[in-house]
């Protein structure tokens, strides 16, 4: 006969369990903080425990030269409708972002205007039109959610995105634009990740405008007082319910429901949701352990490498040239540029994305180094002006112990086709949710938001069968 929860606590020689609830969930990103919100509205008891001293996790705002800069997470597009709706349900506006005017392109020495999300490239446009069909068109043949069942999986998994472009003779000018993306998307070079994971994730997104385009795509709007003003809404909802600065350090799940251990204490739970990055899981001592999969997963799916450069001015001065804010250069290290201004232009803000193999060197710099480099290249697109900030604020998400990187996970070749089913396949009383279990919009906001609702939905499920 099994042994009952409580006859096994009382065998351990563990600290007395403080509290027994229906579900825990680990990690107060947006997928945690939307699992607790769901779970206490279908009426469960619930505890989030929340290892650093903030909620948010990747959704991190903070204040510089009086406007509100979101160093995580910041846009939002039209398709992203749960994390719309819980901006909505908690009460925080989005406005759009300004894309008036021109882009500018730095790339081979020069430096160019042109309109809409593709840059003027004269006959390597084709060339890039061309790889872009070709990426959709595989894209649309992976599952959403399933990608090791895709009819090519083997094979688009055994390559990474950079041999794919190789193998497909892609022009020196589509690889080019074609890395720009990939450090932005998952902040890694092309040769670094899995094409089955890059087609999978633009399926999820829609396509490659709907994942890239400013007007009509992700880039579209974002938040009047910042991203963190949703998790900490949700937060404040949720009360002390929340526990900050408690890593939870083990779960034990060798008997019915499971106990985890922090640093304070043990609490005892039905079901457990886990909200973490995937090389995040692996801080977590399982009891029993996992089967090698899940281990190996957390092993494999490292976090890419982005970061983020805010310089604010007076006024966003490039507008009266008629530019957009919006830049792309081969020089880097802030090689994609937006115009973050606030949505009344009382300042200018200059939002610089630095990743892959810019952000790996620069993520290592002192301040001032930091701070010298990224606005040479915002001066570089837009003139010296760029040059004289009234304030500068950056993020290094490679230096933030709980979330080792941004803005997602990169698999590597090899690693989708075996692993990416444990992202969310639940084991005993554990379930998973974070971006990255997403099958929709997974990286972004959205699929935070969307992870969290669906592991609340089957927590909530699993519950109700076992009610006594
Ligand atoms: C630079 C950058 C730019 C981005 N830009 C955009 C964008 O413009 N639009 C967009 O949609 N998305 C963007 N993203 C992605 C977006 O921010 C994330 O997809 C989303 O915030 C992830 O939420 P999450 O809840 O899944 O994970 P996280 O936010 O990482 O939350 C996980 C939480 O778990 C906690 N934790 C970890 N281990 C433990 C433990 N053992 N015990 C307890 N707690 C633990 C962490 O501290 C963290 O709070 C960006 C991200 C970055 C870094």
């Amino acid at each position: 006969m099994s042994q009952t929860t409580s006859e096994r606590i009382q065998s351990t020689s563990s600290p007395v369990i403080e509290t027994d609830v229906d579900v825990i969930v680990i990690g107060a990103g947006l997928a945690g903080l939307t699992a607790a919100r769901r779970l206490v509205q279908f009426g469960h008891t619930v505890r989030l425990f929340e290892a650093d001293d903030r909620v948010g996790g990747r959704a991190l705002s903070a204040e510089a030269g009086g406007v509100h800069i979101d160093l995580g997470g910041t846009f939002v597009g039209r398709t992203q409708d749960r994390i719309m709706a819980l901006a909505d349900e908690v009460g925080v506006r989005r406005y759009a972002t300004y894309d008036s005017g021109d882009n500018v392109i730095r790339w081979r020495q020069s430096l160019r205007r042109y309109s809409g999300t593709v840059p003027p490239m004269g006959a390597a446009l084709l060339d890039v039109g061309r790889i872009q069909l070709q990426i959709n068109r595989i894209a649309e043949t992976i599952p959403l959610g399933r990608p090791w069942e895709a009819p090519r999986a083997a094979e688009l998994d055994s390559l990474s995105l950079g041999s794919w472009l190789e193998r497909n003779r892609a022009s020196h000018t589509a690889r080019d634009l074609i890395a720009l993306a990939c450090r932005t998307t998952w902040g890694c070079e092309p040769s670094e990740l899995s094409m089955l994971h890059a087609a999978h994730y633009i399926h999820q997104a829609g396509g490659l405008a709907s994942m890239l385009d400013t007007a009509g795509g992700a880039q579209e709007e974002h938040f009047v007082e910042g991203t963190h003003a949703v998790a900490l809404r949700v937060a404040a909802e949720l009360g002390d319910l929340v526990t900050l600065s408690t890593p939870v350090r083990k779960i034990d799940w060798s008997g019915p429901g499971a106990i985890v251990t922090t640093d304070k204490g043990q609490t005892r739970a039905r079901q457990v949701i886990v909200a973490v990055p995937p090389a995040l899981r692996r801080r977590i001592e399982f009891t029993p352990l996992l089967p090698p999969r899940y281990e190996q997963l957390s092993q494999r799916w490292a976090q890419g490498v982005l970061s983020k450069a805010y310089a604010i001015y007076e006024e966003p001065f490039w507008r009266r040239n008629g530019l957009s804010g919006q830049g792309l250069s081969d020089r880097g290290p802030a090689f994609i540029t937006f115009d973050a201004s606030p949505e009344d232009a009382s300042r200018g803000v200059l939002l610089g994305f630095i990743g892959g193999i810019f952000g790996q060197e620069w993520d290592h710099l002192d301040e001032p180094e930091r701070r010298a480099r990224a606005l040479a290249s915002f001066a570089d697109l837009f003139g010296p002006a760029a040059l004289r900030p009234i304030a500068y604020i950056d993020q290094r998400w490679g230096s933030e112990i709980w979330t080792g990187g941004g803005p997602t996970a990169a698999p590597g070749p090899g690693t989708v086709l075996p692993y990416a089913r444990y992202l969310t396949e639940p084991i005993g009383p554990i379930r998973w949710a974070g971006t990255e279990t997403s099958d929709r919009w997974s990286g972004f906001l959205d699929g935070a938001v969307r992870s969290g609702e669906r592991s609340a939905r089957d927590a909530h499920a699993t519950l109700a069968l076992t009610a006594h």
